[in-house]
């Protein structure tokens, strides 16, 4: 006999009496037979093909699985038929039924998934063949943390594909879960674990609460049984006591909602035994200190008798300052919407009343599922409804982009990623239309702009959050609402932005663009550095076609490059000259007229200044202001030091008056350049300052004493050098051309 990992339902017939059904949802649960799944199934399915294809499933898998029989000695088909059934319970489609079904055949029997295929299409298949996958790791007893990790992978990866994988998955491990009695406490423990950590937060994210709650509380009842019965316990003692009053509070609410002719219908509901635990243990409450264990349920039509109702409640009972929360207006990124509010009731009790329409109530029992209900007749498309989910829930971009990455992640960093982008994303911001984006803690602004959008991410400058300007670094809150400022300019994805993004899909959407960036620029370079060369070689009078034959393997040996492109390259970073290529092939032309550019530092033989009338004067020019030629200028009558130059916008001779003499351009300097201190504003950005040296290499400026520093809070580089200029036009032409290029907004000549 093959036994198999799930185990029979333990029907609960012998429950203690001090445990009231409704205070425990999880225990007991009647077996289902074929007939009331189909029962339940063609309720909604009405279409015969669709029929005959849930049929089908059950009576291949019936045959399959037959003569097989799980631990407790039922015959194996129970499992499929349970899994079925809770999915007839979310009205999934016909062939997610089938797939339900199915699930276990491949894994179990000798039916492939071709033999699927060819009886029930691609989609069954499809489903089938991923749940296969995930099965195929099943928890084979891994301790390891690294195995634990790639397993936890390979079930997301299984899952991403389509919605529907993940809802029979979700079903098929609830029924395990209901089962579980059976199994040693080790696997009882392992597999309670496994739930908790991939399970139940997707079925979170996905706004399946029913799901969710009943995986919660099951895991916890394995893993942790003396804090769960404590709970029990105590909800058992309390709701004795607090029957009456809940009541009360019941009638009256009902009462008042009546008399206005409003349509409703009341539910309460205690909070699930999971939630309650992690505000006692994780979060420290007494179990007095929460309020909304007990809730009741306001469900009626209308959004707007919602408020009127809402209205109501707060006219008649206390409300607990702080503690509404309007979740119609703002929904949470599952989708849930509803109002909530806490109350103290006429005799001292404190309860929460949360208030919905019926397609709300729905929602949030279902989410993901009570929106893509089957409907019969309307064509389904698991593509449309793939983005439709991404559309409706811009997480699950994320999870199925991130999951994409099969092979880049490695499986630590992977499930890293996802618990910290998706399933601890309790970080609630506001777009300025309201819409809810969901962040880690710590994340930033940037982290917002690339989940609002990749381009917005990749333009970002900068954001406004609450009102007010604020960089790109600045952490974001619960209840911020954020706009993001984009430019043309934006500096773009950068190093410096890998350590202000926290998110790990801002992160690799960073990186991914540095890459591309720098392949890009690599080309770029390339060009630049092959068309220096052909000007070099065609002022030695040889041709482009017969530079490219001269520059061979010898060549590159010689300058120790890979490839034609590194040595081009090298060109344009100056690390080469094409100058040296051509002395080691010995083709420099006899009487080489390429012109030498003389530098010089601040005073020529001749003198630049002249000073009407006077001759032989020692003249020098000031280092502070460092005039060049073009310049207005004005000399200054130092005390043993001759006369001083300086522009005539300097500060430090403003108050000079009287020792300030006229002085002028000699018009007949010949080639000389001057040093000028110059600063150049850009956003920092990647290679920055290869396309600034790219200037003046394109200019044939010499420079000295190149600083860079970037001013973090702004992410702007600030770029200091000295350059050698010849007259103040070729320092306006600089100017221009620095300007031109990408993310910088300012330079400025610098006066010491
Ligand atoms: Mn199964």
């Amino acid at each position: 006999m093959i036994t198999m990992e799930e185990t029979k339902v333990e029907t609960k017939t012998n429950e203690a009496p001090s445990e009231p059904k409704k205070i425990l949802p999880n225990g007991g649960y009647p077996m289902h037979t074929y007939e009331d799944l189909r029962e339940l199934a063609f309720s909604y399915i009405k279409n015969e093909k669709s029929r005959k294809m849930v049929a089908d499933a059950y009576e291949l898998a019936k045959t399959k699985h037959a003569g097989v029989f799980r631990k407790s000695g039922e015959p194996y088909i129970q499992h499929p038929i349970e899994v079925a059934y809770i999915l007839a319970q979310l009205q999934v489609g016909p062939e997610t039924l089938a797939a339900g079904l199915l699930h276990d055949t491949v894994e179990d029997t000798d039916l492939t998934i071709e033999d699927i295929r060819k009886q029930f299409g691609n989609d069954v298949a499809m489903i089938v063949d991923s749940l296969t996958k995930i099965q195929r790791m099943k928890l084979s007893h891994r301790t390891e943390q690294d195995f634990e990790a790639e397993d936890h992978r390979k079930i997301f990866l299984g899952m991403a594909k389509d919605v529907r994988v993940i809802i029979v998955k979700l079903a098929d491990r609830l029924h395990n879960l209901r089962t579980l009695d059976a199994l040693k406490p080790e696997r009882q423990k392992a597999l309670s674990k496994e739930t908790l950590e991939v399970f139940t937060p997707i079925a979170h994210r996905l706004g399946i609460y029913k799901m969710q709650s009943e995986m919660e509380d099951l895991s916890l009842k394995y893993l942790e049984p003396d804090k769960y019965n404590e709970i029990l316990n105590l909800l058992n003692e309390r709701e004795k006591n607090r029957q009456e009053s809940l009541n009360n509070l019941k009638k009256r609410i009902a009462d008042l909602v009546f008399e206005q002719g409003i349509p409703f219908r009341m539910e309460s509901r205690v909070k699930s035994i999971y939630s309650i635990y992690r505000k006692m243990y994780l979060k420290h409450y007494n179990f007095d200190e929460i309020y909304d264990v007990l809730a009741v349920r306001v469900i009626t039509n209308t959004i707007l008798q919602c408020y009127e109702i809402l209205g109501i409640v707060h006219a008649t009972f206390k409300p607990i300052p702080g503690r509404f929360k309007d979740y119609i207006a703002m929904p949470k990124p599952n989708m849930y919407q509803s109002l909530h509010t806490t109350i103290v009731s006429g005799d001292g009790n404190i309860y929460e009343v949360q208030i919905r329409t019926e397609e709300m109530d729905q929602v949030a029992e279902e989410g993901v599922a009570a929106h893509w209900k089957y409907k019969e007749g309307s064509s389904y498309n698991a593509r449309e409804e793939q983005k439709d989910i991404e559309d409706k829930l811009h997480w699950f971009r994320d999870f199925v982009s991130m999951s994409d990455q099969e092979n880049t992640a490695d499986a630590k960093d992977y499930m890293a990623a996802l618990s910290n982008d998706i399933f601890n994303a309790n970080v609630y911001v506001f777009t300025p239309k309201g819409k809810v984006i969901d962040l880690p803690n710590g994340a930033t602004t940037l982290d917002f702009a690339y989940k609002i959008h990749t381009k917005v991410g990749d333009s970002a400058v900068g954001a406004v959050v609450n009102g007010t300007m604020v960089p790109l670094n600045t952490i974001l809150k619960t209840g911020d609402v954020c706009e993001i400022k984009t430019s043309k300019n934006s500096p773009g994805p950068n190093q410096g932005w890998l350590e202000i993004a926290k998110t790990a899909s801002a992160k690799s959407h960073i990186k991914k663009a540095i890459q591309k960036n720098s392949a890009f620029l690599r080309q770029e370079n390339i060009q630049k550095g092959y068309t220096a060369c052909v000007e070099s070689f065609k002022a030695q009078d040889i041709s482009e076609a017969d530079m490219v034959k001269m520059i061979d393997q010898k060549v590159l040996d010689e300058f120790h490059m890979a490839d034609t492109d590194s040595l081009y390259e090298a060109i344009s970073s100056r690390n080469v000259t094409p100058y040296q290529i051509i002395d080691f092939l010995h083709v420099r032309k006899k009487s080489s007229d390429v012109k030498e550019i003389r530098h010089h530092s601040s005073m020529d033989a001749k003198n630049p200044v002249v000073v009407d009338g006077v001759d032989n004067l020692a003249i020098s020019l000031a280092k502070c202001c460092c005039p060049i030629p073009g310049d207005d200028i004005v000399g200054y009558v130092s005390k043993g030091k001759g006369i001083i130059v300086h522009r005539i916008t300097c500060p430090n001779i403003a108050n000079a008056g009287k020792r300030t003499i006229p002085v002028h351009w000699n018009e007949d300097l010949g080639i000389s350049t001057y040093p000028v201190a110059i600063q150049i504003y850009a956003g920092d950005r990647n290679n920055l300052l290869t396309d600034i040296m790219g200037v003046f290499s394109a200019k044939n400026i010499a420079v000295d004493n190149l600083k860079c520093h970037v001013i973090q809070e702004s992410m702007t580089a600030v770029t200091g050098v000295t350059v050698y200029v010849s007259d103040s036009q070729t320092l306006e032409d600089l100017f221009t051309a620095l300007l031109a290029l990408k993310s910088v907004f300012d330079v400025k000549r610098i006066v010491h």
